[in-house]
């Protein structure tokens, strides 16, 4: 366990404030002192300990919108995060010194697709970061007690922000129905890709080919288990007749390729994130060979396998964490993996 490093002025059911990531406008955004809610009875208040930039955040920075949500008003930014409990409502069973990941998702947990199991589509759901509803990138922050996930010894607090894409890729492999001596196709080595490729390892699939056009991502990737690695600037994708693809660049050209290089009744998920409507992709393939193409959102309940894989060590975080910046540096953060493409992961640390 992990004692508070520092203390805030805090009272149950009073303000406190802390210095926060406030999204102001594309391009603007400044860490300022804002209020804290009071920590209700079912609530926890997290020191945070690492927070990571992900490819919406990059959006929302740069363009004060992502796909068709924009930004309204002022918004802290930030939606992987893992931190120290540091106090606990009357009604939650949290102790104090332990270190949690928060699952950022809040559906509404009433309508008719909560109750039916599928809660990560919920139409009435919001998430921490996603504006306007107020995110992570905070020294301290006020989540539901049932937000959190306890972390293990094995994943300090300090990386733990990492198991939220983990839990992306998860979800991703589990709605590809991979079985162990299937091939696999992963088209783009970011950060969800590479962490896929791991998941996929784990799982003892036979053969994972993932294709990118950058050549450090592309290593990266053979060495967490990618059996071949292929530049698709420079190479054509030669092997064919995979069981599966997982799509994670977003690239409607990697996912139309993707697609043309399944086996009959094979099945392709679509994790990178979409375009509203995308002409290319070759239905009349899709059909012909009746392959299933199916999309993943988020995750769900893929946080407890994800924690699990990291602590075993058969997902090793920090193989895609490559640089690190104080909360006063968010903007340096966002914009690092724009500048150098060889950046997978930037985690803040506060
Ligand atoms: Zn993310
Ligand atoms: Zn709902």
């Amino acid at each position: 366990m992990t004692a508070p490093t520092h203390s805030i002025v805090w009272d149950t059911g009073h303000l406190g404030r802390t210095e926060a990531a406030v999204l102001h406008a594309a391009r603007d955004i400044r860490v300022e002192d804002r209020p804290l809610p009071p920590l209700g009875v079912r609530d926890v208040l997290v020191e945070m300990k690492s927070g990571g930039i992900c490819g919406s955040d990059m959006h929302y920075f740069a363009d004060g919108q992502n796909g068709t949500n924009v930004l309204q008003k002022p918004t802290v930014l930030g939606h992987e995060a893992a931190g120290v409990i540091i106090a606990s409502g009357e009604e939650s069973a949290l102790e104090p010194g332990t270190a949690v990941v928060i699952e950022p998702s809040l559906p509404c947990g009433t309508c008719a697709t909560c109750l039916s199991g599928h809660s990560n589509v919920c139409p009435n759901g919001r998430c921490f970061g996603s504006p306007p509803t107020d995110g992570l990138f905070a020294r301290h922050t006020v989540v539901p007690a049932s937000s959190v996930h306890v972390l293990p010894d094995a994943i300090p607090a300090e990386i733990g922000a990492a198991v939220e894409p983990l839990a992306v890729a998860v979800w991703a492999v589990e709605r590809a129905q991979v079985e162990p001596g299937h091939r696999v196709l992963v088209t783009g080595a970011g950060p969800i890709g590479l962490l896929v490729v791991q998941v996929l390892a784990a799982r003892g699939v036979r053969e994972i080919v993932v294709t990118d056009v950058n050549d450090a991502r592309l290593a990266v990737a053979a060495g967490l288990g990618a059996t071949d690695a292929v530049n698709t600037a420079t190479q054509h994708l030669a092997a064919a007749g995979f069981d599966c693809l997982i799509e994670c660049s977003g690239v409607t050209r990697a996912l139309a390729d993707g697609i043309l290089a399944l086996r009959p009744a094979a099945r392709a998920v679509v994790v990178g994130q979409a375009k509203a409507a995308v002409d290319g992709i070759p239905l009349g393939f899709l059909q012909r060979y009746e392959i299933d193409l199916v999309t993943a959102f988020r995750y769900n309940n893929a946080f407890p396998t994800a924690i699990e894989l990291a602590a075993s060590g058969k997902v090793d975080l920090r193989s895609i964490i490559t640089s690190t910046y104080p909360l006063s540096d968010v903007a340096a953060a966002l914009e690092a993996p724009v500048s150098d493409p060889s950046n997978l992961k930037v985690l803040i640390r506060y």
